[in-house]
């Protein structure tokens, strides 16, 4: 049996490149190597699935920081207004929460990917569970997709959705490279992004600080000439090897980046209290001492910040528990702002891909058309998704970059043939 389109890949990108390519009345196969579609779809925005952002598409793409520019020409012709409609039109209601981010109002990963399914067998796409695809062979012609069992299927056009390296039990085990370098294309350099980062500095190797969470917190990644490359406001956890939280995730790639040119550190800034500038801060405090010399300095600054980083930032400023505020110094005063304000602190690393939420690299996208997602080396052949050498924060946005790839897979490879 010869099929127009065979799509390798059940996740986000696969699944809408298959109901893309069969909309527009191809002869569409689906294999999936695991037993279950759509299985990091279901598991992303804490399990509840998070299908896009309402954002407007220009900042969906600065949210896209690994060549979010790329897909320009891709959402002038499907976009993440596009998603939601696209899934409103199937039943499956969504509602908008923080950031912008998009869930199903059901909180059900289930039924985003049962609609997806539906629609699949409404469309008539052959859809092959358990079929791990081992080889693709490309042909002047036709290509040919190989099986583990052994067993051949032609096509005219493939589309490679086999996702990147992360979180490899749920099947992206990066087996998409391989077929891709086999057509001649350039693989950029793997590496975690969405990662927790660990640091060997004392406070975090002694646990003083393990478990405590900031709110709303500034963090900034400095490069080695101490300038600042990025800083984003929100949570963060430190943990027993490092820290970790959304304002990590989305620093940890300019991290990762710094140590991939050699630095063995790279210095982290945390301004526990980003709304209020540091000779405000500085006076407010010297106010409150003033007016209450006998008062134990700790209770005067108490609920400044939570009180376990108070806590660790007496102690590294030597003012102990009850030392009234006619005893503290104006310089330790000083000292203590400057460490509310500008915590630095160095990370030496970083967790493996493995156990990254999202791959950073993949296929040049020098190598693809920007509007047709097809490959500028080969005929009838096509990419979508986290294969792709782009790379988003978590909140949507990589889901909208695989929807919308697929999108533009599923319908070239349809029309291209
Ligand atoms: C815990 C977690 C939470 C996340 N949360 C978010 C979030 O909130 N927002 C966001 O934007 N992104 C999030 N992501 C990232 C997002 O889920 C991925 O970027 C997205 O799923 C990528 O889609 P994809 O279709 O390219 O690849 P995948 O979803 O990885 O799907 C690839 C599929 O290809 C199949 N496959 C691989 N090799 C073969 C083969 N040889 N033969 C047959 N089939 C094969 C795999 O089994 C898999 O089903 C999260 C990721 C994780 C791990």
């Amino acid at each position: 049996m010869t099929y127009d389109v065979i799509v390798i890949g059940g996740g986000p990108s696969g699944l809408m490149a298959a109901i893309s390519a069969a909309e527009h009345g191809a002869k569409t196969m689906l294999l999936e190597k695991g037993s279950k579609l759509g299985k990091k779809l279901a598991i992303s925005g804490g399990g509840r699935c998070n299908v896009t952002n309402r954002l407007p598409q220009e900042e969906v793409i600065k949210h896209i920081p690994g060549n979010g520019k790329f897909l320009y020409s891709a959402f002038s012709i499907f976009n993440n207004y596009d998603i939601i409609d696209f899934f409103e039109n199937m039943g499956v209601a969504l509602k908008e929460e923080d950031h912008g981010r998009m869930f199903p109002v059901s909180n059900s990963a289930k039924s985003v990917v049962d609609a997806l399914i539906h629609k699949l067998s409404e469309l008539h796409v052959t859809v092959k569970m358990n079929t791990k695809v081992e080889a693709v062979h490309y042909d002047d012609s036709m290509h040919t997709v190989i099986l583990s069992d052994g067993k051949k299927i032609d096509t005219k056009a493939i589309v490679i959705a086999a996702g990147g390296k992360a979180v490899p039990h749920t099947g992206s085990t990066g087996d998409g490279y391989a077929w891709a370098k086999k057509a001649g294309h350039t693989i950029t350099e793997l590496y975690p992004t969405e990662v927790a980062l660990t640091s060997k500095e004392s406070f975090i190797q002694n646990k003083s600080l393990q478990g405590l969470s900031l709110r709303e917190v500034d963090l900034s990644v400095l490069n080695k000439r101490g300038k600042s490359i990025i800083t984003h406001r929100m949570d963060m956890i430190f943990t027993h090897f490092g820290v970790s939280g959304p304002a990590v995730l989305r620093c940890s790639q300019f991290v990762v980046k710094e140590l991939m040119k050699g630095q063995r550190k790279v210095p982290m800034i945390l301004d526990a209290l980003p709304e209020m500038k540091e000779t405000q801060l500085l006076q407010d405090i010297l106010n409150m001492m003033d007016e209450s010399p006998k008062k134990a300095f700790k209770n005067v600054v108490k609920g400044i910040v939570p009180e376990r980083l108070l806590t660790y930032i007496l102690t590294q400023n030597e003012v102990n528990e009850e030392q009234k505020c006619a005893n503290v110094s104006k310089e330790t005063v000083r000292s203590i702002v400057q460490m509310i304000k500008n915590f630095t602190f160095d990370v030496h690393g970083s967790l493996p891909l493995e156990k990254a939420f999202v791959t950073g690299g993949g296929i040049s996208i020098k190598e693809i058309v920007p509007n047709t997602m097809q490959s500028k080396l080969m005929h009838g052949l096509y990419f979508c998704g986290e294969i792709l050498d782009i790379h988003g924060y978590t909140g949507g946005y990589n889901i909208t970059s695989a929807l919308v790839t697929g999108r533009l897979a599923g319908m070239n490879a349809a029309t291209g043939i």
